[in-house]
């Protein structure tokens, strides 16, 4: 009989790359480790270049298959598909269920819309999305017609996406004319009002428009659907309407909030079932909620990996401590980038430049750990 402890990562997302890039770590300490993800890595802050075509998939994935296999974990191509919390096990897709000693969860957040979004609309997530879309693009013949695009949402996701979709067609050639709907009164409600004038600033001079206090009701395949009962005409509608967890947190009957992400303290421990642990867009931090980004998701990766070992060691968990300010960057699409960091907001080429940087040199990291 096999006496090692199992620690079971679900999604290979933000949080776990930094895990699963010192997997040796664990098998060190007589862990047996198992990594179960549907494909590889892809990173968020380059997809809307990725859109754009300013990016490649080589520069935004990672393969996570070969970082764990080199590291001699195991990897399942595979989805949970039911926790077990109670056998202490996870029901797979493809797989006979597995048995856990500590379970973490990283699944990452999806994108529903209003009626009809599932068979005509196209999510901003997962990131894989957009390239698909930019190759559906790509290769559809061009048209004298302007393309009516829709793109749902003003958030930071939407108005990305909504400029890179516009540099796309600026290449390909083909005339377009992009609507952001919103039922808030500006864009980018959550930051400063200063970024949405910058944020007007950069659309100006092209076929962007923003129609602002309007909610979508339904989505059709040539129209949309206003609140007010209009119908706006849509080729292509977008939907970037913000996140929420995975259903199957909630239908596993693991204790989560109202939005249905995982509730966790402050060691990113569920209080109810204290061998599973949580991090990213899944989680509901009980401290107080976060914002669902990226950047929460990477520094939460190593309190992560210091409490999964000492849980199974036996030794004190690390309390995570998130912080109050972060530095967002997003790419405009017209070569600018919209920075904004405490009370400073700036639209400039640097911030883009400054930007792509930071992201080719996290992706580059974890690249060179799967060789
Ligand atoms: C267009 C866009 C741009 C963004 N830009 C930024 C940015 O610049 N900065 C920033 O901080 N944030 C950004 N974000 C937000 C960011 O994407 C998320 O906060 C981040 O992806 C969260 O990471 P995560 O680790 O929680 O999940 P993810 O990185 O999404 O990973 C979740 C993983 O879990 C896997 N998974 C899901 N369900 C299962 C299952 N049942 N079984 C097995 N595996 C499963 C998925 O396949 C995926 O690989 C952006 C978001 C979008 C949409």
């Amino acid at each position: 009989m096999n006496d090692y402890r199992r620690l079971i990562l679900v999604g290979a997302g933000h949080a776990h790359l930094h895990l699963l890039s010192r997997l040796r770590e664990y098998r060190q300490s007589g862990l047996r480790v198992t990594v179960i993800a549907p494909g590889p890595f892809w990173y968020s802050g380059l997809g809307p270049s990725l859109l754009g075509g300013d990016a490649e998939p080589g520069d935004d994935t990672v393969d996570v298959r070969r970082m764990v296999e080199s590291s001699g974990a195991e990897f399942l191509e595979d989805v949970v598909t039911r926790i077990l919390p109670d056998q202490h096990a996870v029901s797979l897709r493809d797989h006979p269920d597995l048995n856990y000693d500590a379970l973490s969860l990283n699944v990452g957040s999806c994108i529903t819309g209003p009626p009809g979004s599932e068979e005509f609309a196209t999510p901003v997530k997962p990131i894989s999305r957009l390239l698909e879309l930019r190759q559906r693009l790509t290769s559809r013949p061009r048209s004298a017609r302007p393309l009516r695009i829709t793109v749902i949402g003003a958030g930071d996701a939407g108005v990305e996406v909504a400029g890179n979709l516009r540099r796309l067609l600026g290449h390909l050639g083909q005339a377009y004319r992009i609507t952001i709907v919103s039922p808030g009164r500006r864009p980018l409600e959550n930051q400063p009002p200063r970024a949405a004038e910058l944020l007007f600033a950069s659309l100006a001079p092209f076929e962007v428009h923003l129609l602002m206090g309007h909610r979508v009701t339904q989505v059709g395949p040539e129209a949309v659907t206003l609140d007010s009962g209009a119908s706006l005409a849509s080729d292509l509608t977008i939907l970037a309407t913000g996140v929420h967890p995975p259903e199957l947190l909630r239908s596993s009957g693991l204790e989560v909030a109202d939005d249905g992400a995982l509730k966790v303290n402050s060691f990113l421990q569920n209080p109810n079932h204290p061998r599973i642990f949580g991090a990213g867009d899944c989680i509901h931090f009980d401290e107080h909620p976060l914002p669902r980004i990226g950047v929460h998701a990477v520094r939460q990766a190593p309190v992560l990996h210091h409490n999964l070992r000492a849980f199974l060691a036996g030794t004190p968990l690390r309390a995570y401590r998130p912080q109050r300010t972060y530095l967002l960057i997003r790419n405009l699409g017209d070569g600018t980038g919209l920075l904004t960091w405490r009370s400073l907001v700036l639209r400039s080429r640097w911030a883009l430049v400054f930007k792509n940087w930071l992201d080719a040199r996290f992706v580059q990291r974890y690249q060179a750990k799967g060789g």
